[in-house]
């Protein structure tokens, strides 16, 4: 016989006093308000972990007792008012210097599309670094004053959460949550009714319900299918973040492409700027084109007009990272669309087209032809995505188009240990408006060695402390014997503070070679084993559930963690969330990331760390090829895609053993008298100053608006100011396009030898002329060009300066001739190369286009 179990939440009465703690609840200024969050865990720290952080849910369940004392108690009251004048202060500033600029707060609005945002682990609408990444944009937004709405999906149940059981398998449990518990409230229309948008899906309309989730200054705006009006299916399909297969895919970018444009009209909102993060919400170019074309738009002229004021940024050159759908479920889903756009479905599925995807419809393809301003998220992934999407500017070479890049940075205030905020506002007052400014943060240099250094052994024994207790759940719940449990923990103990301990803390994902440090065995052995110099390393992430090989890289990490040669110093931690991450990126002495170069994008968890006075160990890719001086951490050289893997990660893996052998473990433990190791924290103070004022995202943001939200502002307003601009645009385009392939140089008999050497004097002018074909275009239409710069050993052409022919005489067999008084500005031996491309006043980039020939 089984009982049921009734369950009773009593509620307590929030005391007047304290009124505005529901108010502080409601904003996520508590991701990141350390003053807020310390309010919540005052009244009782120990319901607010079991809380999980959530002061929505520990203000519904922390004892009348514990509120009445507190409306009572001085000190307590103290720290509200604080905290309440603190936000107070925060919620008036008004927009940053930077941001008026370039932006007007008043006309301005930038709308920003991600399919995830981690800005609190009470929020759980994330899976890993693009999820944090855009909290983070979200975050320094709000910090920054800059006009901005963020547009995503509600999901019920989240990502999973990650049990890891006895045998080392992850096991993916979905949770639902109650909506009651989200910092969320519904978004109602003007007579109060809840907001209703509706997307049209093959045979049935599916009406959602708008979230608005308040993050300072500015909202995210989440949708939810779960309404009675829908089906069982049409209601599921918002609660889980990549879940499903591919169709369920498909019609969850339908929901945030399509559903995030008209909720955002629906709550009479006017961007003035588009930013699509990532290509799942690439539909929301053909909603706002449907809205051109309604409007008496042709197709080609309503794109113009839609990716004028719209920014691109791609996260992976992983191949699983882009969406690409098959044409017979692109058709299916876009059949009754594209009509609207008065085109055909499989000319709409062309803007879809990649070279590796025949007939399928690739998100980031589209992407990339539906917006003018395009970005990576480092300069080495700028590089490497400007080469795997070239095929969008046949002609142009790769590091000419149109691809630029930002690199991440992290809200500092988020993931800087409390420890540390306390620290800079008692001795540096001003450091939270000094984020950007790299020479303030010498000022570093002032906090004593040993200060900073018992600052940094503190941060750790409280990661311990989280760790121990994590690791004890975790084994216990897989049955794990109590002795087996005291030798898991045994390095973990608060007294054992000097233990040098290593993190690796992201997404299981081949690419990132959780299990690189394990090529040779032995050798980490020895390296952890020796009783004088305890070295401890921690490992946690989650593998998506349907990447198998990520799912036994976790496999293996447990199998090597319980060896009797690793156990209690290899770590597996479970479920790794954004409150493990904070914990973790502070608490540990040495951040360790070894990907394959030059698949890791920008990655952000190292800079995270940085800032926190840890030290990057990493692979020199992504933001670390930025972050890296010699002075601030190690990196290890990467090989490039040339190398057989197993060379390489064997090559990779011995310096990662002799940098751990040879450096950073004789750092940390050499002494030289002190309690602490000076030269540890001369590096580590190197870290925190050149990292934090480069890599935090305000600098981020401020990036985008001054490279890519100022500009497509303007670049639309341009487009706008012109009479028919996006129609006469798109006619034009077409036009050249229609005749490129027929215009050409023609040499012409007084043309000299390429391979003979002219002589120049200094001052003098050389004439240089070319002849060009035009095919129907006019010279208007065309620049012809002369680059000017010299030839390096390694068959490079540096480009010194860049130089336009003129148009004059049409020669007798038609062609154009060009000519140009070339006066080089300096001597030596140099060259110079002729080519031509279309011109129009109207283009966001000189090859936009795609075409170029040469001489
Ligand atoms: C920062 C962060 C990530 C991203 O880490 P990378 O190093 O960029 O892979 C993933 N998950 C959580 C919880 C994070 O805080």
């Amino acid at each position: 016989m089984t009982e049921t179990t009734f369950i009773l939440e009593v509620q307590p009465r929030i005391p007047a006093r304290l009124r505005r703690l529901e108010e502080l609840a409601g904003d996520l200024v508590y991701s990141w308000d350390r003053r807020v969050r310390a309010l919540f865990a005052r009244l009782d720290a120990e319901l607010w972990r079991v809380c999980g952080h959530n002061p929505k849910v520990f203000l519904r369940r922390v004892s009348q007792q514990a509120l009445d004392e507190a409306a009572q108690d001085r000190g307590y009251l103290e720290e509200y008012s604080r905290a309440l004048s603190g936000y107070d202060s925060y919620t008036q500033a008004q927009a940053r210097d930077e941001i008026t600029a370039r932006l007007d707060p008043q006309a301005d609005l930038v709308a920003y599309f991600c399919a995830e945002y981690g800005l609190h682990e009470s929020l759980p609408i994330y899976s890993g670094g693009l999820g944090i990444l855009a909290g983070d944009h979200c975050k320094a937004a709000s910090d920054l004053g800059l006009p901005f709405v963020a547009v995503g999906l509600l999901y019920r149940q989240g990502y999973f959460t990650q049990i890891i059981d006895g045998h080392g398998q992850q096991q993916a449990q979905y949770r639902p949550h109650q909506i009651d518990d989200l910092p969320v409230t519904l978004a109602l229309d003007a007579g109060g009714v809840p907001l209703q948008v509706v997307v049209d899906l093959p045979g049935r309309a599916v009406s959602l319900h708008v979230w608005r989730a308040k993050v300072g200054h500015i909202d995210l705006y989440l949708l939810d299918s779960d309404l009675p009006d829908n089906s069982e299916t049409d209601r599921a399909l918002t609660y889980q973040l990549y879940g499903g297969d591919r169709e369920w895919r498909m019609q969850q970018e339908i929901v945030l492409g399509i559903g995030g444009v008209r909720a955002l009209r629906a709550l009479g909102l006017r961007p003035t700027v588009w930013h699509i993060n990532e290509g799942h919400a690439t539909f929301q170019i053909l909603e706002r084109c449907r809205e051109w074309v309604a409007n008496g738009d042709k197709f080609q002229a309503a794109l113009e007009r839609v990716a004028a004021n719209t920014v691109f940024t791609t996260h992976t050159p992983v191949a699983a990272g882009h969406d690409i759908f098959d044409a017979a479920l692109f058709d299916h889903y876009f059949t009754a669309f594209a009509p609207g756009l008065g085109i055909g479905v499989e000319a709409l599925r062309a803007y879809g087209q990649s070279p590796q995807n025949q007939g399928s419809f690739n998100m980031t393809s589209m992407a990339l032809r539906g917006t003018r301003f395009h970005n990576g998220v480092s300069k080495i992934h700028g590089e490497v995505a400007s080469g795997m999407e070239r095929y969008i500017w046949p002609d142009i070479p790769p590091d000419e188009n149109p691809i630029t890049h930002v690199t991440n940075g992290v809200h500092a205030s988020t993931f800087l240990a409390q420890e540390w905020s306390n620290l800079l506002d008692v001795r540096f007052a001003d450091w939270r408006s000094s984020l950007t400014d790299c020479q303030y943060w010498d000022c570093l240099q002032e906090v004593p060695d040993h200060r900073f250094w018992s600052l940094r052994q503190e941060l750790k024994t409280l990661l311990l402390q989280m760790v121990r207790r994590r690791v004890a759940v975790q084994h216990r719940r897989a049955g794990v014997a109590d002795a087996q449990l005291r030798r898991i923990t045994r390095h973990l103990a608060d007294d054992n503070g000097d233990v040098l301990v290593l993190g690796f803390g992201r997404r299981f994902a081949t690419y990132k070679r959780a299990t690189l440090l394990f090529q040779d065995p032995a050798r980490l052995a020895r390296l952890l084993g020796d009783p004088q110099r305890p070295v401890l390393i921690m490992f946690a992430g989650k593998a998506h559930p349907s990447d198998k090989p990520g799912q036994e890289l976790i496999r293996q990490i447990h199998e090597f963690s319980m060896r009797p040669e690793f156990i209690g110093r290899i770590l597996l931690l479970e479920n790794y969330d954004l409150n493990l991450a904070r914990r973790l990126v502070s608490g540990v002495d040495v951040w360790l990331n070894n990907p394959v170069y030059p698949l890791e994008a920008s990655g952000t968890s190292g800079m995270k760390a940085a800032m926190n006075g840890v030290l990057n160990l990493s692979v020199l890719d992504g933001w670390w090829a930025e972050g890296y001086d010699g002075t601030n951490g190690w990196g290890i050289v990467p090989h490039g895609s040339d190398f057989d893997p197993a060379y390489r990660d064997h090559e990779e893996a011995s310096d990662l053993y002799d940098l751990l052998e040879h450096q950073v473990i004789p750092l940390y433990f050499e002494r030289g008298g002190h309690s602490y190791s000076a030269e540890w924290v001369a590096m580590a103070k190197a870290s925190m100053r050149t990292i934090l004022p480069r890599f935090n995202a305000e600098r981020q943001v401020l990036d985008y608006v001054e490279k890519l939200y100022g500009p497509a502002r303007d670049h639309r307003r341009k487009i706008d100011a012109v009479d028919d601009g996006a129609a006469a645009l798109a006619a034009w385009k077409k036009r050249v396009r229609a005749c490129w392939s027929g215009v050409a140089f023609v040499a012409s008999t007084s043309d000299v030898a390429p391979d003979l050497t002219r002589t120049l004097h200094f001052g003098d002018a050389l004439e240089v002329r070319a002849a060009l074909r035009l095919n129907g275009l006019g010279t208007d239409d065309v620049v012809v060009e002369c680059l000017l710069g010299e030839d390096q050993e390694d068959g490079s052409f540096v480009v010194r300066e860049r130089l336009h022919l003129e148009p004059g005489s049409t020669l007798p067999g038609g062609e154009t001739s060009y000519v140009l008084a070339l006066r080089p500005r300096r001597t030596g031996l140099q060259s110079y190369r002729i080519r031509a491309y279309p011109h129009h006043t109207l283009l966001a980039h000189p090859f936009e286009l795609g075409c170029m020939c040469w001489l």
